[in-house]
């Protein structure tokens, strides 16, 4: 069969979910049997996210073959159970950069190089590549940013003419929003018509409406829509606010969007998806009535997408052990030795989060020898690990100057430093150590344990490690070194053998937690946790 072409659109406002919305689609044609792929193209310059404070963009998401991606391929694999590469993320910035350099290499034969076609033909490759493998019945293709916006145009055209190109074997799906005026009491249908407008003004008319709404849409309304846009009625379908992301793919194939998309591309439809084991997962957080609850000690509190994968991992966990999770941010500017007892005393346990710099960097210490201390589970993740380690150093070796050189580059003690390869790298965008790199964990160790085997792969983003100069005086004082690289023996993970749950990962394992394939070692922490908590409530 031809690869098919799918185009998700945004109109009105950003937000409206259309990375979820893309991942749903793609969950459904997964359970029928097709092989999918999602791919996100972004309208800004930025070569990558990488570079992107979280405060921006929310988290910056890894993929195992080491590009810095944009949060919504982590949707897409939680979602799909498929692995993303850079090759599913392209911003303008990439763009342009791959035009420029053809045109320095005297590529365009002395052409003037212009957005259209050079730039469009430049999107319009990208967007046929992973088509191109062979590997995909379907690519779903995201368009970042909202109809309408200046920095879109060259990616609406460039679909604009795969359209045409492409006939039956593409379709528009377009995400737009209907608000609720709660003073007249009413849905608003005119936004919607003005961002169809706005597409179709472009040269793209869409097949599918999904409408993001709080209140359910009458039969009505979207008659109305269905006439005003240009869209048959059985293809103007709602997306409500539901509970749980992981609903949304059941409420689409409720209003049968995965038939209407096999139709529309000339494909058979025939049977239902195979939705057992995602029926189960939303069953169990239906189910779930005891709660678990987890702080998350990090400085971007504020902004929740900062630790997407991370909060979606723990909820994966909590789910699979039957418990809603609850999880407390605390941010860590604001913890400190006289709030610590009362911000953390009612955690059942703790997990440090991944940062760089050194803001907010004392109140991970206090959180993590409160934790220590009190024996509560506590999980350590990159430069949480990283913390671990320098508040063991201080206070059980009594290296009172102990940091990483990230925070103070002439430390003596320089229990965490800068990786070899790192030292004469002075770009900042790409270059860290990055990507999914193996890891051999120790025998007998909880790690292990909690793995079930003893080589993992798991991805990477950072620049500072473990000084292995000091890797005896850890093991002897019990932090053990359970987890290393097989070539180069950079350690990658650190255990207390004595506590409940004491580890930190150098690794990011969140970024490989789906919904399908749940990370072994989020499972293994949140089962310490739920310990933890009877273990309190026995004591109680
Ligand atoms: N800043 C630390 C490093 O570069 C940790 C990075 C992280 O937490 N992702 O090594």
């Amino acid at each position: 069969m031809d690869t098919k072409y799918i185009f998700v659109t945004g109109g009105v406002v950003s937000s409206l979910g259309k990375g979820i919305i893309s991942s749903s689609l793609a969950c459904l044609l997964k359970a029928r049997g097709l092989r999918v792929t999602i791919q996100k193209f972004d309208p800004y310059i930025n070569i990558d996210p990488g570079t992107l404070n979280p405060y921006e963009h929310g988290e910056c998401y890894v993929t195992e073959d080491g590009h810095e991606a944009d949060l919504d391929l982590g949707h897409y694999e939680r979602f799909t159970n498929v692995r993303t590469s850079r090759a599913n993320n392209v911003t303008t910035g990439r763009i342009y950069q791959s035009v420029i350099d053809k045109e320095r290499r005297g590529d365009y034969l002395g052409k003037t190089v212009q957005i259209v076609p050079h730039i469009t033909d430049e999107i319009k490759r990208r967007v046929k590549f992973l088509g191109n493998t062979g590997n995909y019945d379907y690519i779903i293709t995201e368009i970042g940013g909202t109809v309408g916006d200046i920095e879109s145009l060259p990616f609406l055209e460039a679909v604009r003419q795969l359209r045409w190109e492409l006939g039956q074997n593409s379709l528009c799906v377009h995400l737009t929003y209907v608000p609720y005026i709660a003073a007249a009491k009413e849905l608003k249908t005119k936004p919607t018509q003005h961002s169809v407008k706005a597409l179709q003004e472009v040269g793209i008319q869409p097949d599918i409406l999904v409408l993001r709404t709080e209140k359910e849409i009458s039969a009505d309304m979207r008659r109305k829509i269905a006439l005003f846009c240009n869209v048959a009625q059985d293809s103007v379908v709602q997306s409500i606010d539901v509970n749980s992301i992981y609903k949304v793919p059941l409420m689409m194939h409720a209003q049968h969007v995965d038939e209407i998309v096999l139709r529309k591309t000339g494909m058979p439809v025939e049977g239902e998806p195979q939705m057992k084991p995602w029926l189960d997962f939303v069953d169990k957080l239906d189910k779930a009535t005891e709660t678990v609850t987890i702080g998350l000690v990090g400085k971007y509190v504020e902004l929740q997408d900062a630790y997407k994968s991370i909060s979606e991992a723990l909820f994966h966990s909590a789910t699979y052990a039957d418990r809603k999770l609850k999880l407390v941010y605390i941010h860590s500017e604001k913890l400190n030795e006289s709030n610590a007892d009362e911000r953390l005393g009612d955690l059942d346990g703790v997990i440090v989060a991944p940062g760089f710099g050194q803001r907010g960097i004392e109140g991970k210490f206090v959180a993590l020898k409160w934790c220590r201390e009190h024996d509560v589970p506590t999980f350590g993740i990159c430069l949480g690990m990283q913390c671990m380690v320098i508040e063991f150093a201080r206070d059980v070796l009594g290296l009172e100057e102990a940091n990483s050189t990230e925070m103070n580059p002439h430390t003596k003690e320089n229990v965490i430093d800068l990786m070899e390869e790192q030292k004469n790298i002075s770009n900042l965008g790409g270059t860290m150590r990055l990507g999914a790199y193996e890891c051999s964990l120790r025998h007998g160790s909880k790690v292990a344990a909690a793995y079930g085997k003893e080589l993992i792969s798991e991805r990477h983003r950072h620049r500072f490690e473990f000084n292995s100069d000091y890797r005896d005086r850890f093991e002897a004082a019990g932090m053990a070194c359970v987890g290393e690289n097989p070539a180069t023996r950079l350690v990658e993970v650190v255990e207390m053998p004595s506590k409940r749950w004491y580890i930190g990962t150098q690794y990011h394992p969140e970024y490989s937690s789906t919904v399908l394939s749940p990370s072994p070692i989020f499972a293994s922490f949140m089962a310490a946790a739920i310990n933890y908590h009877k273990e309190k409530a026995a004591e109680a």
